[in-house]
């Protein structure tokens, strides 16, 4: 299949690798040319615009930062629905807002060009390990279309309704993490000050009740004192503001996911916005709750 892939960072990357490898012809545009390298010198097409991206392809995937560069690649004069054709069928994989997934959905009516959301969750080894999870929202018939490239850096692939609901699937997951994370934070305080030898501590508990991604994934990483992204903090505090802000419309208290944004919230503002999202143990381990 003809595919475009617009987002080259750490997701983007591995994602559109995968694409690649199986055999499928890869068209790519990034906001940064030099991310695009890898991909090319392994067959990828280099575009100049995401207009020119739609022209080319047939499924185009976008996986940007944040929903602000989903509306520049999307609606820009050069953006994917000016090149859009027959054909055309857009995915955003961006972590995104559930209003801006309809939006979307409701432009691709207008021009007939099918549109669905399918934000995914894994991390960077997900990625890396073509395992990702896929929250898909909008028409099945299109998801139907696109399943054999997702299935390339896909272990799981759920369709949860019309659009906007893979976005709100998203949502859900981000609650689940924000707990994750801020548990991991203070277990590893917790034992570090009890002098637990914390590669033991890491490796047991992830073999018990408490066995979690978060711990996977973000466990060695902080015992190493790695904090390199992963997924970055500025991104899981845009997430936590977007499940708290369509929380608010349903109602609904979520006292543990406004810690979890207030404290990431502080982490950003300390400085820490471009580090990986297990860099919250340095609000304590860096003395700002142990004085
Ligand atoms: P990232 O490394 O910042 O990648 C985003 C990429 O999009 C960057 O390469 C950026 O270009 C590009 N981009 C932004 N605006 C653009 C535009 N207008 N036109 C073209 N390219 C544009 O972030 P990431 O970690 O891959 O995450 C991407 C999205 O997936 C985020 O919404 C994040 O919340 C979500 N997500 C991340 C993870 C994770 O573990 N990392 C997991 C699940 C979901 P530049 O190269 O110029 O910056």
């Amino acid at each position: 299949m003809k595919v475009g892939f617009i987002g080259l960072g750490v997701m983007g990357q591995s994602m559109a690798g995968h694409i690649l490898e199986a055999g499928h012809e890869l068209f790519v545009f990034n906001r940064t040319k030099s991310k695009a390298n890898n991909l090319v010198e392994q067959g990828a097409t280099w575009l100049d615009t995401p207009k020119e991206v739609a022209e080319a392809a047939e499924l185009v995937i976008t996986i940007v930062g944040y929903p602000k560069d989903i509306e520049e690649v999307y609606y820009g004069e050069s953006g994917l629905f000016a090149g859009a054709h027959s054909k055309s069928l857009f995915i955003d994989m961006t972590t995104s807002t559930p209003s801006l997934a309809v939006q979307l959905a409701d432009k691709g009516k207008e021009l007939n060009v099918g549109v669905l959301d399918a934000p995914v969750t894994g991390g960077d080894v997900g990625a890396r390990e073509g395992r990702l999870a896929v929250l898909v929202g909008g028409h099945e018939a299109d998801l139907k279309k696109a399943k054999t490239v997702i299935d390339t850096f896909a272990a799981n692939v759920t369709h949860f309704g019309e659009h906007g609901a893979g976005q709100h699937a998203k949502a859900v997951n981000q609650i689940m993490v924000a707990g994750t994370m801020l548990g991991l934070a203070e277990m590893m305080t917790y034992a570090k000050t009890a002098e637990l030898p914390l590669d033991k501590i890491v490796k047991t508990i992830g073999s018990g009740a408490a066995s979690n991604r978060s711990l996977d994934n973000y466990g060695p990483r902080i015992i190493q004192d790695d904090y390199t992204p992963g997924f970055f903090v500025k991104h899981f505090v845009k997430d936590l503001k977007i499940a708290l802000d369509e929380s608010k419309k349903m109602e609904l208290e979520l006292p543990m996911t406004e810690l979890a944004h207030k404290l990431y919230t502080q982490l950003a503002e300390a400085g820490h916005s471009d580090e990986g999202t297990q860099a919250i143990v340095k609000l304590w381990w860096d003395g700002e709750f142990n004085g």
